[in-house]
């Protein structure tokens, strides 16, 4: 474990890469403005927002193949379907469909639903030919479903290997971590995925019991809740002992000092609206480096938002 968790470390002492939260094709002219490094996520149920029916395989491998061909060469994460109740409209194509609550946790049980995830699996894999692209799977909760996703994955690739449609060989796959009860699955998750990003929206609503659409008394700096911020320091460092890279693509990376905690922890990307990346560029050369492991051990240290607030404020001058 000590050889591979060295490079890692010299990686983490750098700058977190900033990458763009895409949700609809019509935004990506303004990822190549803001020069972001890569689409680090792309919301695809956001297609379902436009439409009464639901897009089939030809139809997705449109959508996605224009959204690779238009970002030249940058890396696009595709999130499969997230599948969230209060994300989609009710009555909408997929709830007609599967004729089940929208919810995500059902597809173990659903099989439209796993048809639905099988169809935009080899979808993402054939726009993969287009150039670079990434497989994200939302709110992996428990390790049944990370099995049903990496088995889809697999079948689709041989399948499409035996039609011989064009699709890449060596898309990596990533889970969302966005509920607290898969810390201490991570490591063993590890082995079976390329790449981990933290969903911290719902990782923060989840955690501290809170309806994110309803956030009664939810405040800013929720995120700087010092029990979430360790919480998140383990699944950093959990994934980094495994030689696995770990992004954050909610809110939280996109407040600066959520993006400054997130970087003294020592995420490898941080992926943010592209509106929000001037902000978080700022935030970050204001960031001493050297100091990360002093700044990391204040957060850890923290017995209060308002302590780890504290611990980055110093550095916040340059967010403005
Ligand atoms: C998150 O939960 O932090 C996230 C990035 O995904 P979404 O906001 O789409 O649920
Ligand atoms: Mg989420």
């Amino acid at each position: 474990a000590a050889s591979t968790a060295a490079p890692l470390q010299a990686e983490a002492a750098e700058t977190p890469r900033v990458e763009a939260n895409v949700n609809l094709l019509g935004e990506v002219g303004r990822v190549l403005t803001a020069d972001a490094g890569a689409v680090g996520l792309y919301r695809s149920e956001m297609i379902f927002l436009a439409r009464r029916t639901l897009p089939t395989e030809e139809e997705q491998v449109e959508i996605y193949r224009k959204l690779v061909e238009a970002v030249r060469g940058r890396s696009v994460t595709i999130r499969t379907f997230d599948l969230r109740p209060d994300k989609l409209a009710h009555g909408s194509a997929v709830a007609s469909a599967t004729s089940q609550a929208l919810d995500w946790r059902l597809v173990l049980e659903a099989p439209a639903l796993q048809r639905l995830f099988y169809e935009q699996v080899r979808a993402i894999l054939r726009a993969s030919a287009s150039g670079p692209v990434r497989l994200l799977v939302p709110l992996v909760n428990r390790t049944a479903l990370l099995d049903f996703a990496l088995d889809s994955i697999q079948e689709a690739r041989r399948e499409l290997a035996r039609e011989g449609l064009p699709h890449g060989r060596d898309v990596p796959v990533g889970a969302m971590i966005e509920v607290a009860a898969v810390a201490p699955l991570i490591s063993d998750w590890a082995e079976r995925v390329d790449f981990f990003s933290l969903g911290t929206n719902d990782l923060i609503a989840s955690a501290l019991g809170q309806d994110r659409d309803h956030p009664v008394g939810a405040r800013a700096d929720d995120a700087l809740h010092p029990g979430l911020v360790r919480m998140i320091d383990h699944m950093i460092h959990a994934a980094h002992e495994a030689g696995r890279p770990i992004s954050a693509c909610g809110e939280m990376a996109a407040d600066p000092a959520g993006a400054l905690v997130l970087t003294a922890l020592g995420v490898d990307s941080l992926s943010v609206a592209v509106d929000r990346i001037p902000h978080v560029r700022r935030a970050l050369a204001g960031f001493p480096h050297q100091a990360r492991p002093v700044i990391r051990g204040l957060i850890l240290q923290a017995r209060s938002t308002d302590d780890v607030v504290r611990a980055v404020q110093p550095f916040l001058i340059h967010a403005v």
